[in-house]
C-alpha cells in the first residue's frame, strides 16, 4: 500500500492505510482532467457556459477541472441528499441547496464527482431541464456503469471504475478521506 502523499493524510494512519487501496493516482487524475478540460474547452468554444458543481464530493474535480479550461466559466453549486445510508442511493433526492440564480438560455455542464446506479443525476438532468437552459451537458470524473438502473449516460466521463466504493479525491466515506490525493477503493468500512 502506497499513498503518494504520506499516510498523515489519512484518518487513523498506518492501520487505516491497510483499509484502501489505490484505484487511480494523483498523476492519471491530473493527466485525465487536463484531458477534459481540452474537450469541453474545444466543445464550448465561444460559449461561456455555467458549470453546476454537485456538493461536495465533486468539488475538488470542478477546482482542478476550471483551471485547465481555456473558456470563460460561471460556477454555481447544488447540494442534494439521497435518503439512505452512506454508500446505497435510495433515488429519492431532496435539494438541499439551490442554484443562486436562474438558469434559463445558458449553456449548463453539470459536474459530478462519480455516477452510480445513476438516480441522483437522473433527478437532478430533468429538474434542471425543466427551468429551461439553452443546453444541458454532464462531466464525470468517475463512472460505474454496471451499477446503472436508469438511462443515463454522461457527455464527458474521466474514467469507468468497477464496482466498488471508493474514497479520495473529494469523495467520502462518512465524510472522511476526501482529501487524499489518489483515489482509492475502501476495502473496510467501519
Ligand atoms: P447514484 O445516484 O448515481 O447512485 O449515486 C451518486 C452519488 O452516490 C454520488 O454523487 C456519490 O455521492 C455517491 N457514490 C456513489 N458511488 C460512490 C463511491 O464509490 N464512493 C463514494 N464516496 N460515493 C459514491
Amino acid at each position: 500500500m502506497v499513498f503518494s502523499d504520506g499516510l498523515n493524510l489519512i484518518p487513523g494512519g498506518k492501520d487505516m492505510a491497510s483499509k484502501l487501496k489505490v484505484l487511480l493516482s494523483q498523476e492519471e487524475i491530473k493527466e485525465k482532467v487536463r484531458y477534459l478540460a481540452e474537450l469541453v474547452s474545444r466543445d464550448y468554444q465561444g460559449k461561456a457556459p455555467l458549470l453546476i458543481c454537485v456538493l461536495k464530493g465533486a468539488v475538488v474535480f470542478l477546482s482542478d477541472l476550471i483551471r485547465n479550461l481555456e473558456i470563460p466559466v460561471e460556477v454555481d453549486f447544488m447540494a442534494v441528499s439521497s435518503y439512505g445510508n452512506s454508500t446505497i442511493t435510495s433515488g429519492v433526492v431532496r435539494i438541499l441547496k439551490d442554484l443562486e440564480t436562474g438558469i434559463d438560455n445558458k449553456d449548463i455542464l453539470i459536474v459530478e464527482d462519480i455516477i452510480d446506479t445513476g438516480l441522483t443525476l437522473s433527478y437532478l438532468k430533468e429538474n434542471l431541464l425543466s427551468r429551461n437552459p439553452r443546453s444541458l451537458k454532464i462531466i464525470t470524473l468517475l463512472d460505474k456503469p454496471e451499477r446503472r438502473v436508469v438511462d443515463i449516460e454522461p457527455d464527458y466521463c474521466g474514467f469507468c471504475i468497477p464496482d466498488e466504493f471508493v474514497v479520495g479525491y473529494g469523495l467520502d466515506f462518512n465524510e472522511k478521506y476526501r482529501n487524499l490525493p489518489d483515489i482509492c477503493i475502501l476495502l473496510e468500512f467501519q
